[in-house]
């Protein structure tokens, strides 16, 4: 079969590959369609969670089950299924804790084990017994269904930040998964929606999206006071950092309002500097709460 190979950091080649066996009790899928994640240039760019060479990428993925073992799970030869990123052992603390997305025992689809940058890939029994896959609604193309994967991430972002119908949102990245924030913040309520990104052009790109406002700034300690004056100064409910970059975090912590959620959804390259100050009396008297949400779970992919 024809794959995308990582075949070492930064050396990705479309080539032949052996066609997986199938599994013991698991399957194998012919792949549809396989979104590329930025994770995905993370990891080709500085090998960031890939545990050997060659590895095939791709954890964004639709595609029809083409042949089962034995059937030890639900699913059926013919089946349309979307997948999503990890596979959870169900049994450790984060598990037993409804944070199966942080599983200490985690199978990372398209790191850890064979991703959907191929034409087929082998679904193990773990995967199909308690891994992120779900049944494509008939009304989904394969295409629309391999977006589930990066909505599940959005909608994990949205539990975290208690979203609800009068919310006021920021997003900072109009990136696709900040694209994506917005639609989602809007179906659930949301009264206003600000969109903000150093990069013009992206912004423009975002209009398509139904955000309230578009701020574009160069200057990242200017932005925060122009987003503000949009809720008259009294910060935002939910903040969400759709971004790499840690000054962008920082400004981020100080568009929250009273009670407000800050979500620092995106990770950091593991070779950069990671640390990010704030004021602790701004928070604290705020009541604000910073975190982060990572990936998401087999419901949130199904919702
Ligand atoms: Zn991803
Ligand atoms: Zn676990």
């Amino acid at each position: 079969m024809l794959a995308a190979v990582l075949d070492n950091i930064k050396e990705i080649n479309v080539r032949e590959f052996q066609n997986p066996t199938i599994p013991t009790s698991g399957a194998i899928l012919k792949v549809h369609s396989c979104g590329i994640c930025s994770s995905d240039l993370k990891f080709i760019n500085h090998g960031d969670r890939v545990k050997e060479f060659p590895a095939i990428l791709g954890h964004e993925i639709a595609g029809e089950i083409i042949e089962i073992d034995k059937n030890t799970s639900d699913f059926n030869v013919g089946d349309r299924v979307a997948l999503a990123a990890e596979i959870p052992c169900k049994k450790c603390r984060p598990c037993l804790n409804d944070l199966e997305n942080l599983c200490d025992n985690v199978l990372s689809i398209g790191t850890t084990i064979q991703g959907g940058f191929s034409e087929f890939m082998p679904l193990s029994k773990d995967l199909l017994v308690r891994g992120p896959i779900n049944l494509i609604p008939q009304n989904l193309t394969y295409n629309q269904a391999s977006l589930a994967e990066t909505l599940g991430c959005v909608i994990n972002a949205m539990d975290f930040c208690r979203m609800k119908s009068g919310k006021t949102v920021a997003i900072i990245g109009a990136g696709y998964m900040g694209c994506l924030m917005i639609n989602v913040a809007r179906l659930l309520g949301a009264k206003k929606i600000v969109m903000i990104d150093k990069d013009a052009k992206r912004l423009k790109r975002a209009e398509a999206f139904s955000a309230d406002i578009y701020l574009s700034t160069k200057d990242l300690n200017s932005f925060v006071q122009l987003a503000l004056n949009e809720v008259d100064n009294e910060g935002f409910d939910a903040v969400f950092a759709a971004c790499s970059n840690t000054e962008a975090f920082k400004q981020s912590i100080l568009l929250g309002g009273k009670g407000a959620y800050i979500n620092l959804f995106g990770g950091i390259n593991k070779n950069e500097n990671d640390l990010v100050s704030f004021s602790s009396n701004f928070v604290h008297y705020r009541q604000i709460t910073v975190g982060g949400t990572f990936s998401s779970t087999k419901n949130n992919h199904k919702t």
